[in-house]
């Protein structure tokens, strides 16, 4: 590793080892593998364009290896547990994922770019309290008594394991997502495959350590580096998985339910992209509104599905909120992830970074205002930069306003009355969150019960909890994570008849 540029700060000692000793192959029933055709892809640090490792790529032998090692291992030691003592080796991750916080949270600003400040203050701490809540249920899954119509029948219900689950995940919050994807399949019971994103392979491969360190047998998690295709191809189509859960872009979760629906009908759950309304109100507090609407883009540099990118004002308020936004937003410094000031870090890849320049000239184009920004950060040398970039447009058809950008782009628009604003709203394949800023409760409940999401802020944005079901309406997909809706997720129900005559 000694072509590889680290930046010019003093990394953990556990940061260091890993990136310089660690095997970086595929972990198949608690070892690690080379790839069988001996494949590898590099992952680059965004803030600079340098690889940072070079990774092994699974392929189908790979998948057929670690479908097998699950299998055996969901048939086996994993079943044979019992519930509070799966419980115990979630809760001992967690542990041990909160001892490595400081070294996980740096890969995670390595690989993906984000501030370390929101890595270790945010996605860190996010990811043991979801893991903990998760690994509570695992000895309160129950079945029910049915009272049926026939006297001498008994009837219960047991909530069962699905068998084998993937997980296909992708690159913006990557060790959150892999919990959020191993608490439940594994609290319910199931064994897991994970596929990292090619972009943010490095803290999966960290996590598997530490699985093995807390006591699961092998088989029970296993992780395969590698792409779409041939990696993630692979599991969507497999005849020996149970249950695919994704995470990712609508286009990408289409095709892995035609792969289910042309292979085992595997059972599909699917968190997918947003393009979400945040509405202000005239009567709102219109300060905390502008801050509220800042950080529902540009904390993640726009690199989030919830991310608030359509912004709808209230016309008395309007110019107030155009002219505040743009203040705060051009107060927000960009700049690498280990920088001592950094609100916004660079996107996740190049051909990225094209794809939102692309977009803002389109917009531009179109007619749409730059209310600030506008382009690449160019004087940041080698990395991935885009100024975070606010237009005002009244045209819905705009691609600026219709297409999930995934970068730091926001679009604000004025409104003049509810039945304009709640068909402008959900003019949108998407469905997954919307936000809206009023002090009249009234009628802050009736845009939440009128917007089409899954999820909706009155008076804030962006605010998850392991305790509260997430997940998308229409084309922003379907299933719910977190919650007791999460272990619904990943069991099915069997109804047992037992004949008393
Ligand atoms: P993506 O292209 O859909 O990729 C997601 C994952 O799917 C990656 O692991 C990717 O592999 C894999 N993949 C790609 N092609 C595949 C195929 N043909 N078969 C099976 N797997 C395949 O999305 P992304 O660019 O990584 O992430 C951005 C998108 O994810 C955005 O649209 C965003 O809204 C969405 N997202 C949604 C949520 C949510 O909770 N709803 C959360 C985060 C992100 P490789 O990348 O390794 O090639
Ligand atoms: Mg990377």
């Amino acid at each position: 590793m000694s072509a590889l540029k680290l930046p010019d700060v003093k990394l953990q000692p556990g940061t260091l080892e890993f990136l310089e000793k660690h095997p970086k192959n595929l972990f198949i029933n608690n070892e690690w593998l080379a790839a069988q055709s001996g494949e590898t892809f590099e992952t680059r640090n965004p803030a600079s364009g340098d690889v940072l490792a070079e990774v092994a790529l699974a392929g189908e032998a790979d998948v057929d290896a670690a479908v097998a090692a699950a299998r055996t291992a969901f048939r086996g030691p994993w079943s044979q547990l019992a519930a509070a003592d799966r419980a115990a080796r979630l809760f001992k991750l967690a542990d041990l994922i909160d001892a490595h916080a400081d070294a996980l949270a740096e890969l995670e600003t390595l690989d993906n770019g984000k501030p370390l400040r929101v890595a270790r203050r945010g996605d860190l701490p996010y990811v043991t309290k979801h893991l903990r809540y998760q690994a509570g249920w695992a000895d309160k899954i129950e079945g029910s008594t049915v009272p049926v119509t026939y006297p001498d029948q008994f009837v219960y219900t047991r909530r069962e394991p699905l068998g084998v689950v993937a997980g296909i995940i992708p690159w913006n919050f990557p060790l959150l997502m892999a919990i959020w994807k191993l608490g439940p399949a594994l609290t319910a019971g199931n064994t897991l495959i994970l596929k990292p994103a090619e972009q943010t392979p490095l803290t999966a491969l960290y996590l598997a350590d530490l699985v093995k360190e807390a006591g699961f047998p092998p088989g029970v998690v296993n992780v395969l580096p590698g792409p779409g295709l041939p990696t993630g191809a692979a599991l969507a189509k497999h005849m020996g998985i149970d249950k695919l859960a994704f995470t990712g872009s609508t286009e990408v979760g289409r095709k892995i339910m035609e792969a289910a629906a042309n292979s085992n009908l595997k059972r599909v759950s699917l968190e997918l992209g947003g393009k979400s309304p945040n509405v202000i109100f005239a009567d709102a507090d219109v300060n905390a509104a502008i801050r509220g609407a800042q950080w529902a883009v540009f904390s993640t540099a726009g690199q989030e599905c919830v991310a608030g990118t359509r912004l709808f004002v209230e016309r008395a308020a309007y110019e107030q909120v155009v002219e505040g936004l743009k203040a705060q937003v051009e107060k927000m410094v960009v700049n690498h992830g280990f920088a001592e000031k950094v609100h916004v870090g660079p996107v996740i890849t190049e051909q990225q970074m094209s794809r939102i320049v692309g977009y803002i000239e389109e917009g531009k184009k179109a007619g749409a205002e730059v209310v600030t920004g506008g382009g690449r950060v160019e004087e940041l040398g080698g990395g991935y930069f885009v100024q975070p970039t606010v237009f005002a447009y009244q045209d819905d058809s705009l691609s600026i306003v219709t297409d999930e950008i995934f970068g730091p782009v926001a679009a604000v628009t004025a409104f003049d009355d509810w039945d304009e604003l709640i068909a402008r709203a959900n003019n949108t394949i998407y469905g997954l969150a919307a936000g809206v800023w009023t002090r009249d409760i009234g009628k802050a409940h009736r845009y939440a019960h009128a917007v089409q999401a899954g999820t909706v802020w009155i008076n804030g944005y962006g605010m998850i909890d392991p305790a509260a079901p997430f997940g998308g309406y229409k084309q922003s997909g379907f299933g719910r994570e977190m919650g007791k809706e999460a272990i619904e997720l990943y069991t099915q129900v069997k109804t047992v008849w037992v004949g008393m005559q």
